[in-house]
This record gives C-alpha cells, structure tokens and sequence, in this order.
C-alpha cells in the first residue's frame, strides 16, 4: 500500500466507494466523475503506478483485470450495445491518478477518436 495513493486507500478501506465488485487481488467501484451512465474503474490491489510499470511477473493480474472487466461489463448490461475499456498512462494521456486502472464505460453512444 502506498500512503499518499487514493486508490491504494479504497482498496484498503480507508476512503468509501461504491464497490461492485471485490477479491483477493481486484477492486472494482463507480468512478465519483462519470462520464457514461456506466463508468466503473478496475484496479489492481497492488499500487502499479502505470502500465509503463507492469512487468512479465504481473501477466495473470492484467489478464485478469481484462477479464473482469469484461465480466462487469456483462452483468451491468452493457454486451448489447457495447463497451469502452480505456487505460490512460501518463499525464499526457489524461492519467490522474497513479495507480492502474481500467475505465469501463457504457450506456450511450462512445465517439471514436478520444479526445
Ligand atoms: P485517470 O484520470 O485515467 O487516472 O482516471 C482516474 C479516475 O479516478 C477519474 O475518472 C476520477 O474521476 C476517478 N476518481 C478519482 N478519485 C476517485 C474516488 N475517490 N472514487 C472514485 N473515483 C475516483
């Protein structure tokens, strides 16, 4: 756990969230600032600052993030008319936070290219 990390601390209990879904090695919770009527961050429970810092050994973790997502997506609806799953790295990509995450978002029509 790093301190200063607030998703570090919504995994650790210490800043509330709306969870939806959680286990030994994922967190997943409603993100405070939509922007889809679904907009649900994924997080690893280990603090990986950005994807530039996922190695070989965090294979399975990101698989599994990948996955869950997607599981999420399903149970919230969203495999009718689809989904977007969005990883910012950097600040120039619009990375506020560093802690990996990915954005599942859905619910209304996604325009193609991202801002
Ligand atoms: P990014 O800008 O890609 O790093 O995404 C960070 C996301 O975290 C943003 O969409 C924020 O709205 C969201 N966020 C920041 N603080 C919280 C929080 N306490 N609970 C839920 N989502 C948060």
């Amino acid at each position: 756990m790093t301190e200063d990390c607030i998703f570090c601390r919504i995994a650790a209990g210490e800043i509330p969230a709306r969870i939806v879904y959680e286990d030994d090695s994922i967190l997943a919770f409603h993100d405070v600032q939509p922007q889809a009527p679904i907009h649900v961050l994924i997080i690893p429970r280990r603090h990986i600052p950005t994807l530039l810092d996922a190695t070989a050994a965090d294979r399975d973790l990101m698989g599994s993030l990948q996955l869950r997502a997607v599981g999420l997506a399903r149970e919230l609806g969203l495999d009718k008319d689809g989904f977007r799953l969005v990883t910012n790295c950097l600040a120039g990509a619009g990375q506020s936070v560093f802690h990996i995450h990915l954005h599942l978002l859905g619910g209304r029509t996604l325009g193609w290219p991202p801002g």
